[in-house]
């Protein structure tokens, strides 16, 4: 199961937030850091800003990888280079969702 804030596994916490009389699935997160955002928004994970802005550049930086090894065709691609290109996508919308966490805190 992954966390639920930043996607990363989740290693034992977790919120649910039937226990404060809200309607919605139980999540896990990977941290005391992340289940405390969880716990800000209440446990509601539809996409948030951050989220969004952190699938933007995830795809931005998957673009830049793409136009970096110059081939368009995934048929075409490696192994290696397709798993390279999965790797950019999630570090950049980690990276990008933690440091968007970190400057701009859930109240
Ligand atoms: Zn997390």
């Amino acid at each position: 199961m992954m966390c639920c804030i930043c996607r990363r596994d989740a290693r034992g916490w977790g919120f649910a937030p039937e226990l404060i009389g809200i309607r919605a699935p139980a999540v896990k997160q990977c941290s005391q850091r992340c289940q405390d955002i969880t716990g800000k928004f209440k446990g509601m994970i539809d996409p948030n800003k951050h989220e969004t802005n952190a699938l933007a550049a995830a795809g931005i930086s998957g673009g830049a990888f793409v136009e970096e090894i110059g081939k368009t065709d995934l048929a075409s691609w490696t192994e290696q280079e397709w798993a390279t290109l999965v790797d950019v996508i999630v570090t950049s919308f980690q990276d990008f969702l933690r440091q968007a966490y970190a400057d701009d805190p859930p109240i």
